[in-house]
């Protein structure tokens, strides 16, 4: 397998960083990640456009334009033979004498670009639908920065690893505001599709900006607006989203069955619609 890093290609097993990068030392970067599915990026410019304010919002200067991390995302999953999987991308302040001010202006970010294979397609989760628990969100108030300090999510999801499920829906004064790793999203009976709405309180989703987008043609009203935990676990539905999950649905939260505990007909078709779109894209 080969990665990127600063700027060339190398063998997994030769990449290294160096301990005072400060992606090491402070979580002072960022990242993103896109979808492969048959060899090709999906929703990739959204992808790169979030990553640039990512960054931005950091203040650490895009090492890259769009076309050229276009170009080595290609290569990449190329070069690894990738048909289904993701692209990890990730950009640090770079390596400098440890201090929290940020260093000289002139120090170079770090670059590191790899591939996953991993079935997105044919994931057996999305037949079934997956089972989450519910914890408490314990993240910073700038959620909407996709920064590599993700050790808050990394307890979430460790939470549902030791309660045997998939995800981790975080709440918020008795609201769900995410996934540790994807959008949440509920269905009422009476058809609406209620997600919170985009703030600093959650990560702007590339695959909950495109089911919204799929959905505006559908019979589904959407309701930007928060959900208490008791809310979803009365709802119709229920799924999450994300570039690697695609849109998941989810058949119980905290043990208490969502609907007849079977992926609901909203979330198969919305699934289907993502499919589609990944497929073209
Ligand atoms: N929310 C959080 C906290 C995430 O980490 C992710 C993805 O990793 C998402 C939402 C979903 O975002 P996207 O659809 O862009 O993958």
């Amino acid at each position: 397998r080969t990665v990127y890093l600063d700027g060339r290609f190398v063998p997994f097993a030769e990449a290294r960083v160096p301990i005072m990068d400060r992606g090491f030392l402070f979580a002072d970067g960022i990242y993103e990640v896109s979808a492969v599915l048959e060899g090709r990026l999906v929703d990739n410019a959204a992808h790169l456009a979030r990553l640039d304010r990512s960054l931005s919002e950091i203040g650490i200067r895009n090492p890259l334009s769009s076309e050229e991390w276009t170009r080595l995302q290609t290569e990449l999953v190329a070069s690894n033979g990738v048909r289904e999987g993701l692209v990890y991308m990730q950009v640090t302040r770079g390596v400098a004498e440890r201090d929290f001010a940020f260093p000289a202006a002139d120090t170079p970010p770090t670059v590191v670009m790899f591939t996953q294979e991993k079935a997105i397609r044919a994931n057996p989760l999305a037949e079934s639908g997956a089972r989450i628990v519910t914890v408490e969100d314990l993240r910073w108030k700038r959620r909407d920065i996709k920064s590599v300090a993700l050790l808050a999510q990394v307890l979430a999801k460790q939470a549902a690893a030791s309660a045997g499920v998939a995800e981790a829906w975080m709440v918020e004064d008795g609201a769900v505001t995410e996934g540790s790793s994807s959008t949440a999203f509920i269905v009422t009976g009476d058809n609406r599709l209620v997600t919170r709405p985009l703030s600093t309180a959650i990560l702007p989703g590339i695959t909950r900006q495109a089911v919204l987008r799929l959905c505006a043609e559908g019979d589904l009203r959407i309701e930007e607006r928060p959900f208490a935990v008791e809310e979803a676990v009365a709802a119709a539905e229920a799924f999450y989203t994300s570039a690697s999950a695609f849109v998941m649905p989810v058949v119980a939260i905290d043990g208490y069955l969502i609907g007849d505990g079977r992926p609901g007909p909203h979330t198969r078709r919305l699934r289907e619609l993502y499919m589609g779109m990944a497929l073209e894209s």
